[in-house]
């Protein structure tokens, strides 16, 4: 019978103690999951995008509101309080998927699945234009929300879901 066998089981049982109380805290303090809610804030990086309602509709805010105050349109659009927004009366034709380069085939858009998202000033825009007006904000030089044409992956913020 040795004395350090019962000091070491006795610290794994604390670690496994320890770690099931982070767990059990950050499921607790995590907003619950859903598949359109679950977009992590491109701005901070932190928060996660929650659908709210505000006096023009529906947005989505950062769950880190009021440390970040990144919001945006239920398309994926951003924001822009000051006079900013995007003018919607422009029409976007569908480009062809044939006249693409294969450059221009990285990222296919996440919500027809049918075509690609091509960057458009500092988002990305579905290239069937209005026919899908699907727009996702820009993250580190990619659409915040692609899927991968090759595999079929869809990545939210350069993570694949479902890892
Ligand atoms: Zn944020
Ligand atoms: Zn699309």
């Amino acid at each position: 019978m040795s004395a350090g066998e019962v000091t070491l089981q006795s610290f794994l049982d604390d670690q496994v103690q320890f770690i099931n109380d982070l767990i059990a805290k950050g499921v607790s303090e995590m907003p619950a999951p859903s598949e359109l809610n679950g977009t992590p804030c491109p701005s901070c990086k932190k928060g996660i995008l929650q659908e709210r309602n505000g006096k023009n509709g529906a947005f989505r805010g950062c769950s880190c509101y009021p440390t970040c105050t990144y919001t945006e349109n239920l398309d994926g659009t951003t924001s822009k309080k000051a006079g900013g927004t995007r003018n919607t009366s422009v029409k976007r034709e569908a480009i062809p998927i044939s006249s693409l380069t294969e450059e221009q085939k990285k990222y296919g858009c996440p919500i027809c699945r049918r075509a690609y998202l091509l960057p458009e000033g500092r988002q990305w825009v579905c290239s069937r234009g209005d026919d899908c007006n699907t727009v996702c904000a820009d993250f580190n030089g990619q659409p915040v929300n692609y899927v991968d044409p090759k595999t079929g992956d869809q990545y939210i913020a350069g993570v694949k879901k479902g890892q």
